[in-house]
């Protein structure tokens, strides 16, 4: 476990679990990692691994009754979120602690117009009047670099390009000047520039605000451009996390390395005319096989792996979930498969 005296958000077994009428579904199991002040955490895996899913569980917007979010403690600044009504909830969540989606055109409505929606959180949480708003935002939009900021105020969401729509998003992320900002695949639904204009802008943002972020993402591209440390995820588990050097230069989990064998190199693609993938899919979280998760997918399986997996310490806060470097099963507290 990588740990920090300067630490913003700290979470121990964090679990999630949803009931249907089959029986109860845990979809994050023994989630535990910590954010240091003003640093960049990733969260990757493939779509189904729980990435999104930890989000929603730290910003307490797991859909209530069927979802049950339980966690040992979820530190926010000293604050533990774990113990907090929804009411206590509403009053951190897009103060303290916000999020950007994939797609904000989704998380924007189309007939309001674009100051207003930005500047929402400091109304809510902070009273402001519409004069005083109004100005924050025009604050923020140059923060953020959205050009003629002024013109842009006035504008309904469909005005703005999908990139001008995100770095609005981002300013209302962070109008509040919170503590922790979650960006959920920020960039996956923009063209490859406007991506890489916005992951400049977060880094120059994170730099200059020293808010502290947690980066979703399935590209290992982005975790090795943004990150400080990563948390690979895994059908509902964390299997590996690591400083981001040591994660590139001795991955430890076999599913780690097959996440980055399949990450294209130039011209390896055009020599093979494929490019490597995992086999297989992540798990049905209602099915999973017996032992390790990652079991049917891994090229290094053993008969031990029919037994799940303990979190191994390989040394300078890098840990892997898994028998090549494990030497005990899973305890209850490590998430053992339920
Ligand atoms: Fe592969 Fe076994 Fe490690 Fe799971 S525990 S990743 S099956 S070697």
């Amino acid at each position: 476990m990588i740990s920090r005296t300067d630490t913003i958000l700290s979470v121990r077994e964090l679990r999630t679990e949803f009931r249907g009428g089959r029986g109860n579904v845990r979809v994050l199991d023994d989630i535990s990692f910590d954010v240091g002040r003003g640093r960049i955490v990733g969260l990757v895996g493939e779509s189904g691994s729980g990435k999104s899913m930890t989000a929603l569980s730290l910003m307490g917007l797991v859909p209530r009754p069927q979802g049950q979010v339980s966690a040992k403690s979820i530190l926010l600044d000293g604050t533990d979120l774990a113990t907090l009504s929804p009411d206590g909830m509403r009053r951190i969540r897009g103060n303290e602690i916000s999020m950007v989606f994939q797609e904000p055109m989704t998380s924007l409505n189309p007939v309001r117009r674009i100051w207003d929606q930005v500047g929402e959180p400091l109304a809510v949480h902070h009273g402001l009047g519409r004069r005083a708003i109004r100005d924050r935002v025009l604050e923020m939009f140059e923060l953020v670099g959205i050009p003629e900021p002024k013109a842009r105020l006035e504008a309904y969401p469909h005005e703005l390009s999908g990139g001008l729509r995100q770095r609005a998003m981002i300013a209302m992320g962070l109008i509040c000047e919170p503590k922790l900002l979650i960006a959920d695949e920020p960039t996956t639904a923009l063209d490859v520039t406007t991506q890489s204009q916005i992951l400049k802008l977060m880094l120059d943002l994170r730099d200059r605000v020293g808010t502290a972020i947690i980066m979703i993402t399935h590209d290992l591209g982005i975790i090795a451009e943004m990150c400080d440390e990563v948390n690979v995820m895994y059908a509902g588990q964390i299997v590996e996390q690591a400083d981001v050097f040591d994660l590139f230069e001795r991955p430890s989990h076999p599913y780690t390395r097959g996440l980055l064998a399949s990450i294209p190199k130039a011209g390896a693609a055009r020599a093979t005319k494929r490019m490597p993938s995992i086999p297989g899919m992540v798990p049905n979280l209602a099915k999973l096989p017996p032992g390790c998760r990652f079991g049917p997918r891994c090229g290094d399986a053993m008969p031990v792996c029919e037994q799940p997996p303990g979190l191994a310490g390989l040394g300078r806060g890098h840990v892997a979930r898994c028998w090549l470097h494990a030497s005990s099963p899973a305890t209850c507290a490590e998430g053992a498969a339920s």
